[in-house]
């Protein structure tokens, strides 16, 4: 059996572009003094020039909901199914946090919905080198370059699903730039 670790946003999620414009647009509608900072960065705390009390109220009033409606990315449930028929181990790990939502339960709900199947869930994981050694990962699916750089660091196969934040980035060996989960499905099975 194989193992593979899969990151939740931007990588199964498909929200990261549009939360960046919500936040764009509360500042505006809430009249709030902030400025946008990056429109392209995966943190929402580093989107904006805003403390993180604002962007936490951000969360509770409009983000959480949002997020639990926002779309998966493309054939990802059928392929993470196929996987899981050919003797995969899924493993689902993200680092978001408790402090914007109950992140366990709303991304477990989230998921749920989707019906994206997976093995164990870990949530909250800032450390997923750590996660990838505890384990037993064969293969990292995520749009993260410290994770894609962790993973390559223990010899590990990857994934990199390409966003405006990591564009530029310079792959370290062993990992393949992707943009759909069919292309990953196709590149995983031919090896
Ligand atoms: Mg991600």
């Amino acid at each position: 059996m194989k193992n593979i670790l899969i990151d939740v946003d931007d990588t199964l999620t498909d929200f990261l572009y549009k939360r960046n414009n919500l936040i764009k647009k509360y500042i505006k509608d809430n009249k709030l003094p902030y400025k946008i900072i990056d429109i392209n960065c995966t943190k929402s705390a580093k989107v904006a020039n805003w403390p993180l009390d604002s962007c936490i109220k951000f969360w509770h009033d409009i983000g959480t909901e949002e997020q639990l409606n926002c779309k998966p990315q493309k054939n990802c449930a059928k392929v993470i199914k196929n996987l899981k028929n050919n003797g995969y181990k899924i493993i689902i790990v993200s680092a978001r946090p408790d402090i914007y939502y109950e992140a366990y339960k709303y991304t477990k709900a989230w998921l749920d919905k989707q019906k994206i199947y997976f093995d164990v869930l870990i949530i909250g994981q800032q450390d997923k080198k750590s996660a990838m050694l505890n384990n037993n990962i064969d293969i990292v699916i995520d749009d993260s370059i410290s994770t894609i750089t962790s993973a390559s660091e223990l010899n590990l196969k990857s994934f990199l699903f390409t966003t405006e934040e990591n564009k530029n980035f310079v792959l370290p060996e062993n990992c393949i730039r992707v943009s759909d989960w069919k292309q990953i499905e196709k590149l995983i099975f031919k090896q």
